[in-house]
């Protein structure tokens, strides 16, 4: 199948220190992707650019920012599968075209990606690394038009997912596929405009958020201002609502909405749908946090950090072997007994994907003293995978898609596990429509062009 990522975009027209505020924005968008980062300046018509593995802070030191010099510049963070972590793949992509150099980073999946990188193969093309993203620079390259008739012929034949950024010699433009499945907003900085996956990352700037690209928008940014166009294909919109259930920061506005209200709503009709006897609501920290505040609002029942979360380990889900992320969760989470001990406890946390942590979490809060515990999930039963840019294990590794909830309850020896339904999560994000709900409903919104049989 295809290759799956979710990744972080931020880009920057029109600042003397651009690379700099590049650097910055993909720092507070970390959480995206953290396997590699890059940054293409454009200097004098130039493009000079630097890309490596690993975490923007250990890509970049002072001299090789330095070095990005120019008014504008796009970068990116990429989270990929283990296994084609190359550095062919990091972005932005650089390539020369007839139009002269062009600069592409992508958040997203393209689910016609093998396909389409199969049918350029036949054709002539030789492909760098083994990203979806090279279609789209292949296709362009391939187009006699002028960029914006380009754009808007290639990316008629790429389906599924993408948030573009990319900067040629003149121009940064931003485009958001017709479904919006991935978030990219627009902000400004003085005389300056930036794109961005999240809000949080203008917080950090000083920029203003200005609104969202629209759906199928797309944005050309000169020194002339915006000029805003659109894509000639179309489709309903059915937006990523696993942003909202785990991957943006809840300091952002995605969609429009505040993630971090969005997640307390979630645990309010948690609340409302599960609720149980108990003396404390305590989160794994810190993708429980929020839900659990809306948990204990709703419920009555005080909140407390019942667990402490060690800020300096990585993400579990990074690690790639099952034996690690044993290790992970107990080098990451140490439970209070001070506070857990004889207690009831509603453990609240974001989602359950493999269930090794949730079953860790059940057991280290038993181990600290607690007489109940009660699992309490964010979010519905993830049962399928996604192909629209956010990493989820194959079907066969998700405890969902395998095992009914009673089984799951027993698997991670919960005194019992509810899980937020599907209706009551579309509430919590004031939409029945709008959204793309497949790793929740099995129900994809488009074709699986690459996708394994079965
Ligand atoms: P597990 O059930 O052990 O696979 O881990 C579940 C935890 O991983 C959740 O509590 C989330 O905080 C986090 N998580 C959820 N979805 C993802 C994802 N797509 N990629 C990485 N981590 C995730």
């Amino acid at each position: 199948m295809g290759f799956r990522e979710e990744c972080g975009v931020f880009g920057v027209w029109n600042h003397p220190e651009a690379a700099k505020l590049v650097y910055l924005g993909l720092y507070a968008l970390q959480h995206r992707g953290q396997e590699s980062a890059g940054i293409t300046s454009l200097h004098d018509g130039r493009h000079l650019f630097h890309k490596g593995l690993g975490r923007v802070a250990d890509v970049f030191n002072e001299e090789e920012l330095n070095q990005l010099i120019g008014d504008s510049a796009i970068g990116h963070n990429r989270y990929s599968t283990a296994g084609d972590n190359l550095l062919a793949n990091a972005q932005p992509l650089n390539a020369t075209l007839h139009s002269g150099p062009l600069a592409i980073a992508h958040n997203g999946n393209f689910v016609n990606g093998e396909k389409l990188r199969q049918e350029l193969i036949q054709d002539g093309s030789i492909f760098q690394g083994t990203n979806d993203t090279e279609c789209l620079l292949h296709l362009l390259a391939k187009c006699k038009n002028e960029m914006l008739g380009a754009l808007k012929e290639s990316l008629k034949r790429i389906s599924g997912a993408y948030s573009l950024a990319l900067l040629n010699t003149d121009k940064m433009i931003a485009i958001r596929d017709p479904s919006g499945f991935r978030p990219l907003v627009l902000g400004k900085l003085d005389n300056s405009y930036i794109v961005s996956s999240e809000t949080c990352a203008f917080d950090l700037i000083g920029a203003k958020y200005l609104r969202e690209v629209e759906p199928g928008e797309i944005l050309i940014i000169n020194n002339e201002g915006l000029h805003s166009h659109r894509l000639e294909h179309q489709s309903a919109l059915t937006q990523c609502i696993f942003e909202y259930v785990y991957f943006s920061r809840p300091d952002s506005t995605v969609f429009g909405q505040s993630v971090y209200e969005t997640r307390k709503r979630c645990g309010d009709m948690l609340a409302q749908e599960s609720p149980v006897d108990a003396d404390i609501v305590i989160p794994v920290p810190d993708s429980g946090v929020p839900a659990s505040i809306g948990y204990s609002r709703a419920s009555g029942i005080p909140f407390e950090y019942g667990i402490i979360r060690n800020h300096y380990i990585g993400r579990t889900f990074i690690e790639p072997q099952q034996s690690i992320r044993h290790f992970g969760v107990k080098i990451k989470l140490n439970p209070q007994s001070e506070v857990l001990k004889g207690k009831k406890v509603i453990v609240i946390d974001d989602s359950i994907v493999r269930g090794t942590t949730s079953k860790k979490i059940v057991g280290l809060v038993r181990q600290a003293g607690a007489t109940e515990v009660h699992l309490r999930i964010a979010a519905p039963p993830t049962i399928a995978p996604c192909y629209y840019g956010v990493d989820t294990p194959n079907r066969d590794e998700l405890i969902a898609a395998n095992k009914s909830v009673k089984e799951i309850e027993r698997f991670v020896e919960a005194d019992s596990l509810k899980f937020l339904s599907v209706e009551g999560l579309k509430r919590a994000c004031h939409g029945e429509k709008g959204f793309c709900s497949a790793c929740f409903d099995n129900k994809y919104p488009t074709p699986l062009f690459d996708a394994p049989k079965g």
